[in-house]
C-alpha cells in the first residue's frame, strides 16, 4: 500500500491562529503516525489579499510549532496554467458559462425577485446566482468579452449534477449536522458556482481539487467550515475524472466566548501568543492535542 499523503493548505491573507495550529498539528501527527507524508500548500491565488510577509509568517509559525513539511512547497500562484488547463477541460464539456454582473447587480436582481424573502442561499449564506447570464447568446457573450467587460466563469450546476448523477464521499470526521460515514454530496446547494474570473483563471474550488489530485493527497483533514464545500469538490472531481481522497472535517477551535476564530483577532494569533511567552507545548494543550 502506498503511504497516505496529508496536507495543510493555508492562505497567506493573515496570521495563523489557534485554529490553524490545530489543523496543521492534526495533519502532521496523523502523517507521522501512519508513516505518511505531510505537505504544506500555500493557497495564494488572490493577489489582492495575499502578502509575502504573511507567507513568511506561516513558515515561521509552523516551524515554531515543531512541524516539518516536504519540499518544495506548492504555491498556487505559480501554477495558474495548470488550473487553466483543468478549466479548459471543464469548458469543453459545455457546462461552463460567463456571467457579467457585479456583486451589487446580483444583489439587486435577487432583491427584485425575492418577494417573500425566501430566495435560496448557499451554505455560506450568499444568495444563489439568479442565472441571468445563462440566457445570453454566444454572440452576446463574445461581444461583451471583446468589449473588455469583467466576467466570472460559472458552472451550470443543474446540468453538471444531471451529467454525473449521485455522488458521495467517505467522511471520517463529521459535518455541522453530525454527517459522517458515506455522505451524499449536495453541490446544488451552491448554485452556479464561480470557477474562474477574468483576472484569475481559477477559484478556491478548482485549484483545491486540481492540487489534491496532482499532489496525490489521499487524506483531506480540515476544518468543519469547509464541510459543505466538499460537495463542490466532489462534483469537480467527477467532472474532471480525478481520484477522490478520504475526508475528515474536524471541530473548529473557538475563543473563550465561543466565537469562531478570525485572522483579524490578534489575541488568538500564534505570533501574539509566542510574543507573550506561550510555548508550543502550551499551544498543544490549549487546543486539546498532546
Ligand atoms: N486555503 C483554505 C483556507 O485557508 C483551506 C483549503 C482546504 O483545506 O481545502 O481556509
Amino acid at each position: 500500500m502506498t503511504p497516505p499523503v496529508f496536507r495543510f493548505a493555508p492562505s497567506p491573507n493573515g496570521y495563523l491562529h489557534l485554529g490553524h495550529a490545530y489543523s496543521a498539528l492534526l495533519n502532521f501527527q496523523r502523517a507521522q503516525e501512519s508513516g505518511g507524508r505531510f505537505l504544506l500548500r500555500i493557497e495564494d491565488i488572490d493577489p489582492t489579499r495575499c502578502r509575502p510577509d504573511y507567507e513568511q509568517a506561516i513558515y515561521e509559525d509552523l516551524a515554531w510549532l515543531g512541524i516539518a513539511w516536504a519540499q518544495p512547497v506548492r504555491r498556487q500562484s505559480e501554477h495558474l496554467t495548470e488550473y487553466g488547463a483543468a478549466l479548459a477541460r471543464l469548458q469543453a464539456t459545455g457546462l461552463v458559462y460567463p456571467s457579467f454582473e457585479s456583486r451589487a447587480e446580483i444583489a439587486r436582481l435577487v432583491a427584485q425577485r425575492d418577494g417573500g424573502g425566501g430566495w435560496p442561499r448557499d451554505p455560506d449564506g450568499a444568495p444563489l446566482y439568479p442565472g441571468q447570464a445563462k440566457m445570453l447568446s454566444e454572440a452576446q457573450r463574445a461581444e461583451l468579452m471583446a468589449g473588455g467587460a469583467p466576467y466570472a466563469l460559472r458552472l451550470d450546476m443543474a446540468a453538471a449534477v444531471a451529467r454525473v448523477g449521485r455522488l458521495s464521499w467517505e467522511e471520517a470526521g463529521s459535518g455541522p449536522g453530525g454527517e459522517t460515514g458515506a455522505v451524499e454530496a449536495r453541490p446544488a446547494a451552491w448554485g452556479d458556482v464561480i470557477l474562474a474570473r477574468k483576472e484569475t483563471p481559477t477559484s478556491y474550488h478548482l485549484s483545491v481539487v486540481v492540487d489534491d489530485a496532482l499532489q496525490g493527497v489521499t487524506e483531506v483533514v480540515r476544518g468543519r467550515d469547509l464541510f459543505h464545500a466538499t460537495s463542490v469538490h466532489r462534483l469537480l472531481q467527477a467532472l474532471l475524472g480525478l481520484p477522490v481522497p478520504a475526508y475528515r472535517h474536524h471541530q473548529l477551535i473557538r475563543d473563550g466566548q465561543g466565537h469562531k476564530l478570525s485572522k483579524s483577532t490578534l489575541a488568538t494569533g500564534l505570533r501574539t501568543l509566542r510574543a507573550e511567552g506561550v510555548s508550543p507545548a502550551e499551544i498543544r494543550h490549549r487546543i486539546g492535542l498532546v
